[in-house]
């Protein structure tokens, strides 16, 4: 029996990470869930998965939780806060952790599993944009092991070779792939006036609100590209986009030799979460089965710059000093968050963090510390701007 600690439980990775253990119960056992404030939907989880621990990192909700735990008879222990968050990924009794919060707030927790030598399932792919090279060193120190949850990443990782020290010497290039989210088509005249409604309603995948507006921007994939130079050890002139509408091979490989491996499968987040649960074996995700006649056509096309300028931030970030990532990923978090709150433009959330990354860019952060102080004069500075756009 393996024991894991989902954090983001009640998310949209969080819930598709209880799916595939519902077919796998003889192997798993889930040790602790943890969210935000969805006492709900975390009461129905702890009722049956019965975990150790469930923690809130809202106060009041914790408190709800307990008090409908008690009443039901689990005995579930509730912790409240964020320090609890990082007690549970870094304790002893867990072998796996699921880092599937949303947001640099997920960080504390991630890099708590990862000194700690768990096995992390790292879907907060954030995680590494704010803090990188301290992420991959906390892996290092701590010995575990790092499976991308990403589908992208987790493509790249399936088709790499098993001996990393071949990956420098062997390897021409990494291609993501990207859907092009609902507005490849869209006449980007139109693009000012989509809603959250919209930019919410990807036609392949079903997420949460905050990656939705990112796939909608293209931002989340310049944050995959910072994701996949850390992952990877991959400079970011290796690294390449490629839109591929279908969603089916969801990243490739090139070699020096000029051939070309890529990991192909549904659209379905269970298939890299099953991988990062399983590895190096595969065990069923639940899964539909890919029938490339009935897809019939797989489309490629480079992205388009002009509609999808974000994702020329995630170059440009690299190619600054070392906490320009970070201002990056907080000015965006800021940016879509406006959106998603209606008090800011689609087309603004690109201005918002071109601008602030232009201001803040150039500063240099290494330590955690530093980089959560960047992390927050960057959130300043953003939101200054959406005030600024909103007048
Ligand atoms: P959701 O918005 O669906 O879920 C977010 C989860 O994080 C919820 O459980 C939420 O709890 C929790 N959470 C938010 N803030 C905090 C906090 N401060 N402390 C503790 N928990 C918190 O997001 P997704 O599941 O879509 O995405 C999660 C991560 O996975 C993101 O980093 C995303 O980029 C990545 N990812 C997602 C994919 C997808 O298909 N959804 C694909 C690849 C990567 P509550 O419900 O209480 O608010």
């Amino acid at each position: 029996m393996k024991r894991l600690t989902i954090l983001g439980s009640t998310g949209s990775i969080g819930c598709s990470t209880l799916e595939v253990l519902r077919l796998h119960r003889d192997a798993f056992e889930v040790f602790a869930l943890g969210a935000r404030a969805s006492d709900g939907r975390l009461l129905e989880q702890c009722l049956e998965f019965s975990p150790t621990f469930a923690v809130l990192e809202d106060a009041q909700a914790a408190a709800r939780l307990e008090r409908s735990l008690r009443e039901q008879g689990c005995r579930t222990e509730v912790l409240a806060g964020a320090r609890a968050l990082v007690q549970v990924a870094a304790a002893p009794q867990t072998d796996m952790v699921m880092a599937a919060i949303v947001g640099a707030a997920g960080l504390d927790s991630a890099l708590a599993a990862a000194r700690a030598g768990k096995r992390v399932l790292l879907a907060n792919k954030e995680s590494l944009v704010v803090a990188g090279d301290l992420f991959m060193q906390a892996m290092r120190d701590g010995g575990g092991e790092l499976l991308p949850i990403d589908s992208e990443h987790s493509a790249i990782l399936q088709s790499l070779p098993e001996q990393r020290e071949c990956w420098p010497h062997d390897v021409r290039e990494i291609t993501l792939t990207a859907s092009g989210g609902p507005f490849r088509r869209t006449d980007p005249a139109q693009l000012a006036s989509i809603t959250p409604e919209q930019a919410c309603a990807h036609p392949n995948w079903s997420m949460g609100r905050k990656i939705s507006v990112d796939s909608a921007t293209m931002m989340n994939k310049a944050l995959e590209v910072i994701e996949a130079h850390h992952l990877f050890a991959m400079p970011a002139d290796r690294i390449r986009v490629l839109i591929h509408p279908q969603s089916i091979v969801h990243s490739m490989v090139t070699y020096h030799d000029g051939s070309v491996v890529a990991q192909l499968g549904a659209p379905d987040m269970r298939t890299p979460i099953a991988y990062g649960l399983s590895w190096p074996r595969r065990m069923a995700s639940g899964s539909s089965w890919l029938d490339l006649a009935q897809v019939g056509r797989l489309e490629f096309e480079r992205p388009d710059a002009a509609r999808f300028p974000g994702l020329g931030l995630a170059y440009a970030a690299l190619r600054m000093p070392s906490g320009a990532c970070a201002v990056l990923n907080a000015a965006n978090e800021v940016a879509v968050q406006a959106f998603l709150d209606g008090a800011l433009g689609f087309t603004d959330i690109h201005r918002v963090n071109a601008s602030t990354l232009e201001r803040l860019g150039d500063s240099h952060a290494q330590e955690l510390g530093a980089l959560l102080e960047l992390d927050a004069r960057a959130r300043r500075e953003a939101s200054s701007q959406v005030r600024a756009a909103a007048r």
